[in-house]
């Protein structure tokens, strides 16, 4: 391997070049005879695109793919986050905002691609300058998705690989993906039961999710690395999207974090709830049935400074774009515009 590649090398490169990537790939791949790929345990047999739960089968499934302004600031950068929205999903959340790609599996079949085709569009992305490769709502396609970076990293593929979750993920292939991603960014959406169950329509969110961050930050740990340029190239960032009338549990979610994980962990969090879906209209959701107030906004970034949270990033109010403040803590550090992010 070349001095370049040692000094900011994607990780999956090492285990190609260790001849571990492809042993890694085969291991995932099992999973699909009879699916184990997430905690749901389907047992059906996807290599002969038997469909359950998630409606997706031995191909992956792209919905689009581009350079993406939105994530947060050291994923976009200047010339954007690769995103590559995979379709359909596990989770059935009735307030998703992507769920014509998330729920809509008879439109979604038409998406399907093959491996090379997914890598194609990873070299596509990195050949347009974007600074990472996003992989949105990976869970179920995790055995399709290393095949491809696999394809891709033979093929000149070096950017980092970025894991953008849901968080209701295996912890067999979180451990099977050590060293594949580089960046975890799981959404952590509840500390209940009960509201995983309700409005997303799974069982043991909390136990399932907390167990497959606990793993998540076994491989990564608390520190965040960065290169010269300020984007972020290795580490776990855990999104909490704050939810109207508190149902996503904000505090015990962060009580969680700082205690059993770390105050140093990177948290994002994102104030751009919208009623859609069916949280709009469906009265048994009328909870959410609208976006949060001001008032709840200011409640949820008073909790990170009573937990004590040292990284991360807070969404302005109104949704975009991201300030960055690098320390919560640090009165001194500046917000910085991400239109002024280099
Ligand atoms: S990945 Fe899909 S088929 Fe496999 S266990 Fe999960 S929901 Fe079921």
């Amino acid at each position: 391997m070349s001095d370049e590649l040692t000094t900011s090398a994607a990780s999956y490169l090492s285990l190609l070049e260790a001849g571990e990537l492809l042993k890694r790939v085969e291991s995932l791949e099992a999973l699909l005879e009879s699916c184990t790929v997430c905690p749901l345990d389907c047992g059906n047999n996807r290599l002969n695109d038997e469909l359950a739960r998630c409606y997706s089968g031995r191909l992956p499934i792209v919905s689009s793919y581009t350079a993406h302004f939105g994530e947060e600031p050291p994923l976009t950068g200047t010339r954007g986050a690769g995103n590559i929205f995979f379709g359909n999903c596990n989770l059935r959340c009735v307030y998703c905002q992507n769920y014509q790609i998330s729920q809509a599996h008879k439109e979604q079949i038409k998406n399907q691609v093959t491996h090379e085709r997914l890598a194609e569009m990873m070299l596509e992305l990195q050949a347009r300058g974007c600074h990472n490769i996003n992989f949105v709502s990976p869970t179920h396609f995790a055995p399709q998705m290393a095949r491809a970076i696999l394809i891709a990293a033979e093929r000149g593929l070096h950017l980092p690989i970025v894991y953008n979750t849901n968080a209701y993920d295996s912890v067999e292939v979180l451990r099977l993906l050590d060293g594949i991603v580089d960046v975890y960014l799981p959404d952590l959406k509840y500390a209940e039961d009960e509201a995983g169950f309700l409005y997303s329509k799974v069982r043991s969110y909390r136990e399932v999710s907390r167990a497959a961050l606990t793993e998540m930050y076994r491989q990564m740990g608390d520190k965040q690395v960065y290169d010269e340029h300020g984007l972020l190239k290795r580490g776990l960032v855990i999104r909490l999207l704050v939810l109207p009338n508190d149902l996503g549990g904000l505090r015990d979610s962060l009580g969680w974090i700082r205690d059993e994980l770390s105050p140093r962990v990177a948290v994002s969090l994102m104030a751009q709830y919208y009623p859609t879906n069916v949280a709009g209209t469906n009265p048994r959701y009328a909870l959410l049935s609208r976006r949060i107030s001001e008032s709840e906004w200011m409640r949820a970034i008073s909790a990170l400074e009573e937990f004590e949270m040292e990284e991360g990033w807070i969404q302005e109010y109104d949704g975009a774009p991201f300030y960055y403040r690098p320390n919560f803590n640090d009165a001194e550090t500046p917000f910085h515009d991400v239109r002024d992010f280099q």
